[in-house]
């Protein structure tokens, strides 16, 4: 807050009075100092010698970057942060661009690029991968549909690869390819109506994206390409993307955790897979903020289905209000019907890691039990190999257990599943586990079920409680690959 107070104050905090400049390699690494600090990220040069003081990771993490380009480092530590806001009044200006002498062929497929798409479009822009990798598409058209077809030339594909937006006759399609990102963004000829339908053909790596034509007349073409359309990259390069969400309702968990439901817009297609999390904007103060947060499943009980909100997709969150959050705080004010923006899911968990586990042992605190619900629902429901599944839940009163009540209900209804209730600062009623996370604790409840068991231990909580509970791990013979951190 006091940083977006200073942005606002009128002050020069670049120390070129307004001015924008073209910066050079060499002049960057001249301000590589705590009292003159520049730092590149994607290409535009911030001085952020005045921001040294309120950055969270201290002066010295910024000082990493100092003189230099930061990009890559920024994206390791925290990519979703919208610098470009916060940092506004900071900004000296852009790189200066280095000749690059393009070959003839790559010029002339710019140029293509440019062209107005119809029929079968030049291969994707790569990045990184081998081109025979990279997907394709097409598209044709019936008296009243339009269909685009993604050949993706990977088997196993399914819907929760494929992030499809409609807005403002924008046609944004992303496809997750393991690490990699196939983006069509288009913007279309002729206007279509909102509900759009996704078909992914598994087996043959095909998706189909289906519009509904409003005017039930011939197209000429599909539309005008726009920024990245058709390329492959790497998934962390390509930005996040948010749409306008609708607060359905809002639910009291806890004393103050609640559940809100978010309703997506009807053309827009996207599934959180298990273990991934989103992220939230709003605006305080006039300004952008952003934090992640995991949905979560309606309900524990794995029997239970999905409630289909209306007509489109909804989006549960756990949340818990800080009276003196920032964001949560605000996030608590807001009213049925308002709007939130949400973000594509992101993550490093796959699935795989638990489709054939015998043992899997859950440790988790206050809302890092979030990222353990959905979880919870796909093993108990799909995997068959599974043995036991043990919860450890840490949290501070009684009060603060989350889904308690559903938690000892599947406790009943699944012999597989056991959970256990530690708490930091419990009444004297409590006859239950106390105390914080320990080593001792951890060897008494999680014992595999057999010597040589496939285990997989998942951790959440506050970063104090992650790092103890890796290192306890450890120390008690679990290797790396068998311990799995839910962080951003
Ligand atoms: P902040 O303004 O950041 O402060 C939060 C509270 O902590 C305040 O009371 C503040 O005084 C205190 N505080 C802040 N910094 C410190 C500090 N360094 N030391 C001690 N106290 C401090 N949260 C959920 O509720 N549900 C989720 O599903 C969820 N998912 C997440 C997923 C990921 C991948 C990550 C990284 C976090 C997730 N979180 C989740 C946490 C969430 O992103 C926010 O951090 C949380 O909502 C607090 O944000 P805030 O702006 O309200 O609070
Ligand atoms: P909390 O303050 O209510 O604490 C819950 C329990 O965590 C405590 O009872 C204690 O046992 C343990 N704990 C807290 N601080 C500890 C410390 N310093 N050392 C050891 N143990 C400690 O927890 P909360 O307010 O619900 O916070 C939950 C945390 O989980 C937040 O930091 C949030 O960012 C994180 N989270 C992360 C993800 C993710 O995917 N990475 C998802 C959800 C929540």
């Amino acid at each position: 807050m006091d940083w977006i107070r200073l942005t606002k104050s009128g002050k020069d905090l670049t120390g070129l009075k307004g001015r924008l400049i073209e910066v050079t390699e060499e002049e960057l690494a001249k301000h590589n100092k705590t009292d003159d600090c520049w730092i590149c990220i994607r290409g535009l040069v911030y001085n952020v010698t005045p921001y040294m003081e309120y950055h969270p990771g201290g002066e010295g993490e910024l000082m990493k970057a100092a003189g230099a380009d930061g990009t890559d480092l920024f994206d390791q530590v925290h990519r979703w942060v919208n610098y470009e806001s916060m940092l506004k009044e900071c900004l000296v200006g852009r790189m200066a661009l280095k000749p690059i002498a393009l070959p003839k062929e790559s010029t002339s497929a710019l140029s293509e690029e440019k062209k107005c798409l119809n029929g079968m479009l030049p291969e994707s822009k790569i990045v990184g991968t081998s081109k025979s990798f990279a997907p394709s598409y097409d598209w044709f058209q019936t008296d009243c549909s339009v269909t685009v077809v993604v050949y993706t030339k990977q088997k196993g594909m399914n819907s929760e690869m494929v992030i499809l937006d409609y807005e403002d006759s924008r046609l944004r399609g992303e496809i997750i390819i393991r690490d990699y990102s196939y983006l069509l963004n288009i913007e279309l000829s002729n206007a279509v109506q909102e509900d759009i339908a996704v078909h992914v053909a598994e087996k043959v790596g095909k998706v189909e994206i289906v519009l509904k034509k409003k005017d039930n007349i011939p197209w000429k073409k599909l539309g005008q390409p726009l920024e990245s359309h058709n390329s492959f990259i790497k998934r962390t390069d390509q930005g996040l993307y948010y749409r306008k969400c609708k607060l359905i309702s809002k639910t009291e968990v806890t004393h103050d955790t609640r559940l809100f439901c978010l309703l997506l817009p009807q053309s827009t297609h996207f599934q959180v897979p298990v273990g991934q999390h989103v992220y939230l904007k709003q605006i305080v103060t006039g300004k952008e903020v952003v934090k992640p947060y995991t949905p979560v499943s309606c309900s524990l009980q794995t029997h239970f289905k999905e409630p289909s909100c209306h007509d489109g997709a909804c989006l549960f969150l756990m949340i818990k209000i800080y009276p003196s959050g920032l964001f949560s705080s605000e996030l608590d004010r807001l009213q049925i019907g308002d709007y939130i923006y949400v973000s594509n899911p992101e993550g490093s968990f796959q699935k795989c890691q638990v489709q054939t586990l015998e043992d899997l042992f859950l440790l988790a605190a206050g809302t890092g039990f979030t990222p353990m619900i959905k979880l919870l629902n796909y093993v108990l429901t799909n995997v068959n190999s599974l043995w036991t599944v043990k919860l450890m839940f840490f949290n501070k009163t009684e009060d603060d257990i989350l889904w308690r009540d559903q938690l000892e209900q599947l406790i009943l209804q699944d012999k597989r599943f056991e959970a256990q209730f530690i708490l930091s600062e419990p009444s004297k009623e409590w006859n239950g586990k106390r105390g914080k996370i320990s080593s001792s604790l951890l060897s008494e409840f999680f014992k595999r079920s057999k010597q040589d068991s496939k285990v997989l231990i998942c951790i959440c909580g506050p970063a104090p409680f992650t790092e103890q509970g890796e290192r306890f791990l450890k120390d008690l013979g679990y290797c790396k690959e068998e311990i799995h951190s839910f962080t951003a």
